[in-house]
């Protein structure tokens, strides 16, 4: 069944690759989504995520070109564009979604890296602007095309830091390393729990018994809003509050929970509970992290509760079509634990369901959420999908 699913996908891009370019594609890069199952906000902390890439994937079918030009369209969004890798790489103003891969080819020039061009056709099942990431599969699929097609050797790490320097300064998204490098370093079958300050990550099973699936709000969200800059700098301020009090600290990933509270009446009450929510996050990973492999149901259903409270409470990222998920899953059978994915203001939850529950469990979240809501959700499980590579097409 998944494999003729991928056929089908597979079947669909060939054709209109084929009305658009005429012939055949000859390399297929893939790169996955991913949701995070503990970490909000850790990853600009230089903290911990505990993290998963997801069978939802973008992919780029590709033929190389020989005259420094790019070709780029999309199944997913209207236009297509070409534009050349000679001469200073702009923004387009007419496709704005190609500026992810013109991003990810300036910063590969730019650091040196002779690129050879391509006809290349997206498809992508990520959902956007879900909190499951499919800027990031967009970016880091053009770079593994890039670094197939030119020959760049680029390991998994590297190209993550470059696919998130091109969202952060040519895009003009501040994001942290986590889409990027989950996208990039992903294994089939396994969670990572990513150090965003080393850039290094372990990996670990997830219990048998336990799917992850994702509920949709279909509540968007904007990241180009005023939020997330706010709550960087926020994060900054209480660091910087912090660290001439306390030798070693550099971000509030090195701060412990007695330090902060000592340092309580120094900080202003707004950036005290943002501090607060990150420092106890990033231990909540670490948490997790032991939790998932041995099933531990009382750690699981303890530490998704606190993360969704602190996300509500101090970091203030939740938003009522969130709250009104939280309840649809918590009134469904089957649910060890869930809480907030992504960014916040909408977007994902994630639920860890007991696997024998998944059918019930998304039939009740789906009427109590548009009960509640009128929202028609989306709720899917998902499994732990291999990093970003080339595609096996015959
Ligand atoms: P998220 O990364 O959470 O899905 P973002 O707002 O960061 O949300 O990125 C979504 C944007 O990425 C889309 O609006 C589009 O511009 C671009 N994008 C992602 N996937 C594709 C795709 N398959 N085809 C074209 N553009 C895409
Ligand atoms: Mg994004």
């Amino acid at each position: 069944m998944a494999l003729s699913e991928t056929d089908e996908r597979i079947a669909h891009v060939r054709t209109a690759f084929a009305a658009l370019y005429s012939g055949e594609p000859v390399l297929w890069a893939q790169a996955p989504g991913r949701v995070d199952l503990m970490g909000s906000h850790t990853d600009y902390n230089e903290g911990y995520v505990l993290t998963m890439p997801i069978d939802r994937t973008t992919w780029i079918a590709a033929r190389p070109r020989d005259d420094r030009q790019v070709a780029v369209h999309s199944l997913n969004i209207e236009g297509g564009e070409t534009f050349s890798l000679d001469g200073d790489i702009q923004r387009s103003t007419a496709v704005p979604w190609t500026d992810y891969v013109r991003g990810v080819a300036k910063v590969l020039q730019d650091e040196g890296y002779a690129l050879r061009g391509f006809d290349g056709l997206v498809h992508s099942t990520v959902p956007f602007g879900s909190g499951l990431s499919s800027s990031a599969a967009l970016e880091v699929a053009t770079a593994t095309l890039f670094n197939e097609l030119s020959g760049l050797g680029l390991d998994p790490v590297r190209l993550a830091v470059l696919c998130q320097r091109a969202e952060n300064t040519f895009v003009g998204v501040n994001c942290g390393i986590l889409d990027q490098y989950t996208s990039a370093a992903g294994r089939a079958g396994h969670v990572l729990l990513l150090d965003c300050r080393h850039l290094a990550h372990t990996v670990a099973p997830i219990h048998p018994d336990i799917r992850i699936v994702i509920c949709d709000t279909r509540y968007k969200r904007a990241l180009t809003g005023s939020e997330y800059p706010q709550r960087r700098a926020q994060c900054e301020a209480g660091a910087a509050t912090l660290a001439p009090r306390y030798p070693g600290v550099r971000t509030l990933r090195d701060v412990t929970l007695e330090q902060l509270d000592a340092a309580r009446e120094a900080l202003d009450e707004t950036v005290y509970r943002r501090s607060r929510f990150i420092v106890q996050e990033n231990q909540r990973v670490l948490d997790l992290a032991a939790a998932l492999p041995e099933k531990g149901a009382a750690a699981l259903a303890a530490l998704t509760a606190e993360s969704f409270a602190g996300a509500r409470d101090l970091y203030e990222i939740v938003v009522p079509q969130m709250e009104a998920m939280l309840t649809a899953i918590h009134g469904a059978p089957g649910v060890l634990g869930a809480r907030q994915a992504g960014a916040g203001f909408g977007g994902c939850l994630v639920a860890f369901v007991e696997r024998d529950c998944v059918g019930d469990f998304g039939a009740h979240v789906c009427a109590a959420y548009r009960e509640a809501t009128g929202i028609e959700s989306a709720v899917y499980a998902v499994e732990a999908a291999p990093g970003a590579g080339l595609l096996a097409v015959e």
